[in-house]
């Protein structure tokens, strides 16, 4: 069985999705990481092949695929321009994908055709300016008024799509993480509450400019001032949004990983290509050890991460949470992984690798950010080391 595609339908996906990165994702990936603009005249025809609302059900105007299909679209675009598949995972994995698995069928059916068209663009606000990896610290916060209606008050901060045009024009609708309780340990009660452009209070704050990469999506601060939100557009039962939360974060971690795979690819093709066609000391560069190690332990790598992407999504019941073991592992590995083999990819190219033109220096500086978003290195390591301690068996098995 080929692990990363498993059935024809997989198989067609990919070729689908490759040919058009071929023929419109890569012509404008250099312009669009310059000018630190999203595409999204190219994001909305996506919408139209019907591949931003992967995971969400036919009827409502998603895709009604699996987790494996997910990881085949973000490697496939992400081996072009990883800046705009940020901006498609935030709006298909992160909102979309929320929305599908949580929300109320009052919500899917009212918001659903929307986002899965790309008439609207969605977000989820959960990062703060001064809570990020201690996310149950946030301090957005919403209480509930007399007449049912929801008050929030508070920023968000780093949001990828939190604005979709150089007006600042603020996303359409936001998947919002707010504090409505405490708990005895201090932490955050969390409820999710579905925010739309229009809604009095939501506006936008700045744009987070000169970013290292992914500078072909939008990073966005957004601001909830006295934010009146109506009853009809919470999620779930105040307070327990915790579960959803993990669920759609392991998700996400996933999407993330197989980001790194498309990059990863994408630099071993082109540090491949071109020790082939670079000569010196009247030899192909390809004939120098030292140029063989940067090639033989890249291939090593991305075959491994390939393995380990493929097999957490074959794995991963997008329903539930309870993936956390893998969803961390194979972020933290697939990260730093495809981190290295883009600097080692420029390493190859020497001089040519320094400037845009050649590619791997926009998807090193693209691959850094994975180390970050979704989660940083650091709370992966933190995560596996405390899901080991409470199931060491699982290593035996
Ligand atoms: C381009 C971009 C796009 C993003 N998009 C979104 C988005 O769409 N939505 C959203 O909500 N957020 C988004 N984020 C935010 C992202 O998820 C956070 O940046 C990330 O979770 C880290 O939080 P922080 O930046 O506050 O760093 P901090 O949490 O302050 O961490 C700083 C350092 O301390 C370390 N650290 C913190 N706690 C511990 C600990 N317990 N043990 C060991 N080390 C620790 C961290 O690992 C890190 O090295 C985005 C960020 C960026 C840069």
């Amino acid at each position: 069985m080929d692990i990363a595609n498993p059935t024809d339908e997989h198989s067609m996906l990919r070729e689908m999705v490759r040919n058009f990165v071929k023929e419109k994702v890569e012509p404008q990936a250099l312009a669009h990481d310059r000018e630190e603009r999203f595409n999204i005249d190219l994001f909305r025809e996506l919408g139209e092949m019907g591949l931003i609302g992967l995971t969400a059900p036919v009827d409502s105007g998603g895709a009604g695929l699996d987790a494996t299909s997910v990881v085949i679209v973000n490697e496939e675009l992400s081996y072009s321009d990883p800046g705009f598949c940020l901006a498609f995972l935030a709006h298909d994995q992160l909102f979309v994908n929320n929305l599908a698995h949580s929300g109320t069928e009052e919500q899917k059916e009212r918001m659903l055709p929307k986002v899965c068209s790309g008439e609207w663009v969605g977000c989820l606000g959960m990062s703060e300016p001064d809570y990020g990896t201690d996310v149950l610290g946030m301090q957005t916060s919403a209480v509930q008024n007399e007449d049912g209606t929801w008050c929030i008050n508070g920023r968000k901060m780093w949001i990828t799509n939190g604005i979709v045009d150089e007006e600042g024009t603020p996303a359409d609708v936001v998947w919002l993480y707010a504090r409505t309780g405490t708990d005895e340990r201090g932490r955050a009660e969390l409820t999710t509450f579905l925010v739309e452009k229009g809604m009095g209070g939501y506006s936008s704050g700045q744009k987070i400019k000169d970013k290292l990469g992914m500078r072909s999506s939008t990073t966005a601060e957004l601001v909830f001032e006295d934010c009146i939100v109506p009853p009809e557009n919470v999620v779930g039962e105040p307070g327990e949004s915790m579960i959803h939360l993990m669920r759609n974060l392991e998700h996400e971690r996933v999407g993330l990983a197989a980001m790194s795979l498309g990059i990863a690819r994408r630099c071993l093709a082109e540090m491949n290509a071109y020790a082939s066609d670079r000569e010196a000391f009247g030899k192909q560069i390809r004939e120098f050890g030292q140029i063989q190690r940067h090639i033989g332990e890249s291939w090593a790598e991305y075959r491994a991460m390939r393995a380990y992407v493929y097999d957490t999504a074959r794995q991963i019941d997008l329903s539930e949470a309870g993936h956390r073991l893998d969803s961390d592992g194979v972020k933290l590995f697939a990260t730093t992984s495809a981190k290295n083999i883009a600097d080692r990819a420029i390493q190859v190219l020497g001089g040519y690798g320094y400037v845009g033109e050649y590619v791997v220096e926009r998807l090193w500086r693209d691959a850094k950010l994975l180390e970050i978003g979704g989660g940083t290195l650091e709370s992966h390591q933190k995560n596996i080391t405390k899901d080991l301690s409470r199931d060491p068996g699982v290593i035996e098995t």
